[in-house]
């Protein structure tokens, strides 16, 4: 059978796309949806069933439809859980929501294309004929599809440093990806922990360690040791920047927005008025400012751009301040195994020294800022076969404005999307909610309209 689209994923970018397809694609259409997440369209960030692991964007912004903004708050209000437009949910509830929204959808089967959930991997893309792409799955099946969209997320990161000869007993206490949460129940509760990274997974970590009764010390350690900020606690407006006109070098850009700052416009309300403007920003920007802007202000970036909601930020103070949790800045030298716990050798910031740590567990938190192919084992087969190619900065792939991927000579792959982190390299601004839900939404419509018009042309034919 060809499908007439694979959505091939199963996080958020992969559900954003399957509603926005069910609302579009007339009931004779189908739908592949090939995933190996059992909570389909929860991916890592929402599957969490802990309550301090909150959402980062107030309810009000994070309905999965970009044309019914009040979606997520009137579903928080039917289960009687709140629904204060400013409300941070807690994520597992969002996963709830997602869940319900896709059910939904799919009750209404008369009126709705097929979809087909296919729990699998796919491995590798064989060839593209007239009916489109072929893929291998892990589970030994073979799909078709005429339409693909890659919806793949960022894969997990690399440990910075990689422990060697360590005892076999202390090889399960070097978490290298903490998402697979069934380490946090082997940590005992005066254990000592060294996080590696200062960022949104660092801080999940260190309140479900708490949660679950730990209180050993925990050392944080990040190159620079920049910690999220917190959002305000009452909606403000946002405010858009002046930028200058006529010169996009990085220094005037951010010079311009200090100045505002100074003259007393909040930077929480800047940030956010900076939001809409930042994809169209990033465009604007040469290879050169995009890869100064990656080497120089990433990290301040990050902590200004994606705030915890309050109620985190004070839990996480309060363990800063009673001194249990300790953000170092630094440089991570080597981790050694002394009798049977790691020793960790960094060199603090701006000094020469080398300082070390003795702890009972290593955690990787260090988070993915780029997708790239590395991951994915699919990604690096297309890529051999020219159908992809990696964007410049090695963000993801390269696609056009349409999110339509570009091969390896700059030419248009038909048929072929992707959506989500790995279309970094084209709008920067496309890991959160509201973006990736306006790229879903747009890429369901081209989607669609390939359909129409391929039905159109058979119809002519005959
Ligand atoms: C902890 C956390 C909290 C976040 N909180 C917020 C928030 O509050 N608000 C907000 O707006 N954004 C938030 N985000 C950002 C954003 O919503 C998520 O990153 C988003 O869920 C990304 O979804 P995705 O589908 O693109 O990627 P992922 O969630 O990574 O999903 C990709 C999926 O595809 C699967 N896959 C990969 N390769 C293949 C293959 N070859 N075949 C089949 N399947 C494959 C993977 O196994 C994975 O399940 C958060 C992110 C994280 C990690």
């Amino acid at each position: 059978m060809v499908h007439d689209v694979a959505v091939v994923g199963s996080g958020f970018s992969a559900i954003a796309l399957t509603v926005n397809l069910l609302r579009l694609l007339p009931p004779s259409t189908s739908i592949a949806v090939i995933g190996d997440d059992p909570s389909f369209g929860r991916g890592t960030a929402y599957r969490t069933e802990f309550h301090l692991h909150r959402l980062n964007v107030p309810a009000a912004r994070m309905s999965v439809f970009a044309d019914q903004p009040d979606d997520f708050v009137e579903w928080l209000r039917s289960k009687g859980k709140g629904g204060s437009a400013d409300n941070f949910a807690s994520r597992g509830d969002y996963g709830l929501y997602l869940r319900d929204t896709l059910a939904g959808l799919l009750r209404q089967r008369e009126r709705r294309a097929n979809v087909d959930f296919i729990r699998a991997k796919a491995t590798t893309c064989i060839h593209r004929n007239r009916d489109g792409l072929q893929f291998e799955l892990d589970s030994g099946q073979e799909l078709q599809a005429r339409n693909v969209v890659l919806c793949l997320g960022l894969g997990s990161a690399e440990m910075p440093i990689k422990p060697r000869n360590l005892d076999t007993s202390l090889q399960d206490h070097v978490v290298q990806n903490p998402w697979r949460l069934g380490w946090l129940s082997k940590v005992r509760p005066s254990d000592e922990i060294c996080i590696f990274g200062s960022g949104l997974t660092m801080i999940d970590q260190v309140l479900s360690l708490r949660a679950r009764g730990h209180r050993g010390r925990i050392h944080v350690l990040s190159r620079r040791g920049l910690v999220p900020h917190s959002h305000l606690s009452h909606h403000a407006t946002a405010v858009e920047p002046i930028l200058p006109e006529g010169t996009r070098q990085l220094s005037t850009l951010l010079g311009a927005f200090r100045a505002q700052v100074r003259a007393g416009a909040p930077w929480r309300a800047l940030m956010d008025g900076l939001r809409p403007r930042t994809q169209a920003l990033w465009k604007e920007l040469n290879q050169e400012q995009r890869s100064r802007f990656l080497r120089h202000a990433l990290a301040w970036w990050n902590v200004h751009r994606h705030r915890i909601s309050p109620q985190v930020f004070s839990q996480f103070q309060h363990l800063l301040e009673n001194g249990t949790v300790a953000v170092h800045a630094g440089f991570i030298g080597g981790i050694e195994q002394k009798e049977d716990r790691f020793q960790v050798a960094y060199r603090p910031r701006g000094t020469q020294a080398q300082a070390h740590m003795n702890v009972d567990w290593i955690v990787n938190c260090t988070g993915m800022e780029r997708a790239g192919i590395s991951h994915s084992p699919l990604l690096q087969e297309m890529q051999r076969q020219s159908m992809i190619a990696m964007d410049e900065l090695g963000l993801g792939i390269s696609v056009d404005p349409f999110s339509r991927v570009v091969g390896p000579q700059g030419q248009i792959q038909p048929g072929l999307h992707a959506v989500g982190a790995l279309t970094a390299g084209q709008f920067w601004e496309i890991t959160a909610v509201p973006d990736i839900r306006n790229q879903a939404k747009q890429v369901a419509e081209l989607v669609a309209l390939n359909l129409e018009n391929k039905a159109a042309s058979l119809s002519d034919q005959r």
